[in-house]
């Protein structure tokens, strides 16, 4: 019998050796926690062992000096332990709290501002950008920073009427998440194809096969292997450029963002939901993105006014209605909100009565 290959994936690492001691020692043997105040959690264990977590917001695209700033504020305060978030915040463990206060003013000292707890805005979970990642729309970073600096008062404050989750893709198509507010990139024309290049860069069969609506077929151009796009069927997704980089899908002009409401993971509470497009169109504004600073802010600003307590995004909706939603907001509603495609037979709101 051949001998079977051993897994050569690494798969996600153990957490325990990254854990703080008590968090490792009190694993499932939590009794009791409690949000003492905004970007403080306390968690007391069955041994009662207590730990006290101060979370702080970061820029995220950090060099070198500012995380060994992190951890020297770690060294000093918490025993040298801190972890980093999804979110790309800072969680420091302290198992004495009277040390929260001279670490709060420590971290407010260096610009790490502390906040992002329980009903507040919390950091923005963001897609690599123009740093990393080779297809990019736009730069997620740059949008969170933008917006991180105008929605710093709600990250530091726990006054939303419940915990607010915000994500920024910068593709439409690969990472990114569900979130009660996502800011995506939306591409609006179909690829341009540079025919020159494809024979050299292409894999034309992985191309393709890569399209979701088979828009892309083999042809020849100029007498050179080439690609083409049927542009009715094309749903400018872009999921052709990363395999075939001369489709250039890209544009500084229609390249938008788009403004997705009301997705959530959690099943806490009520289940998991699928954001929806609610703003479409707003120009990709580097460096400061103003124009989807202004839906983003008006949006929280309703719901914070409109929502009941302990109600996410998608659970207000649901109560007020879609038709409420876009009145409150003053966003317009047009026939290019209704997901009119064939394949979303799933997700349409389909039934004998139109709802939206
Ligand atoms: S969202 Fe798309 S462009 Fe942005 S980092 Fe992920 S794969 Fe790259
Ligand atoms: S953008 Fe999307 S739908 Fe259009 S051709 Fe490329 S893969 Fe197909």
């Amino acid at each position: 019998m051949a001998e079977l290959r051993a897994p050569d994936e690494c798969g996600v690492p153990d957490p325990a050796p990254f854990m703080h001691p008590i968090m490792n020692k009190n694993y499932g043997k939590w009794v009791f926690h409690s949000h003492p105040k905004p970007g403080v959690l306390y968690h007391r264990a069955a041994s009662g062992d207590e730990l006290w977590t101060v979370k702080c917001g970061t820029a995220r695209q950090m060099d070198l000096y500012t995380i060994r700033l992190l951890c020297d504020i770690a060294d000093k305060h918490s025993d040298g332990h801190l972890r980093f978030t999804a979110r790309s915040n800072v969680e420091f463990g302290l198992t004495d709290a009277s040390k929260i206060e001279p670490l709060i003013a420590d971290l407010g000292k260096h610009g790490f501002p502390v906040g992002g707890t329980a009903n507040s805005v919390s950091m923005i979970a963001h897609t690599q950008g123009w740093l990393h990642c080779d297809i990019p729309g736009t730069d997620a970073s740059g949008v969170v920073k933008a917006l991180m600096d105008e929605l710093h008062e709600e990250f530091i404050k726990c006054e939303m009427p419940n915990r607010v989750k915000l994500s920024t893709s910068c593709c439409e198509i690969n990472c990114g998440g569900q979130a009660d507010i996502a800011i995506i990139v939306q591409h609006t024309k179909p690829p341009k194809i540079n025919h020159d290049l494809v024979a050299n860069v292409c894999e034309r069969p992985s191309v393709v096969a890569r399209c979701p609506v088979a828009a892309i077929r083999p042809a020849l151009v100029n007498g050179k292997p080439s690609l083409e796009v049927d542009e009715k069927k094309c749903i400018c997704c872009g999921a052709c450029f990363p395999p075939c980089p001369p489709m250039q899908i890209n544009d500084p002009e229609h390249s938008k963002i788009a403004i997705w409401v009301g997705g959530k993971n959690s099943n806490a509470r009520s289940k998991p939901t699928f954001h929806k497009l609610v703003a479409s169109g707003l120009p990709n504004n580097a460096p400061r993105w103003p124009e989807v600073g202004a839906v983003v802010k008006n949006i929280l600003a309703v719901y914070k006014a409109d929502a009941q307590p302990w109600e996410r995004i998608a659970d207000w909706i649901d109560r007020i209605g879609w038709p409420r939603f876009f009145e409150k907001t003053g966003l317009p509603f047009t026939k290019f909100h209704i997901d009119d495609w064939r394949g979303a037979r799933n997700s349409l709101n389909a039934s004998t009565h139109i709802r939206f």
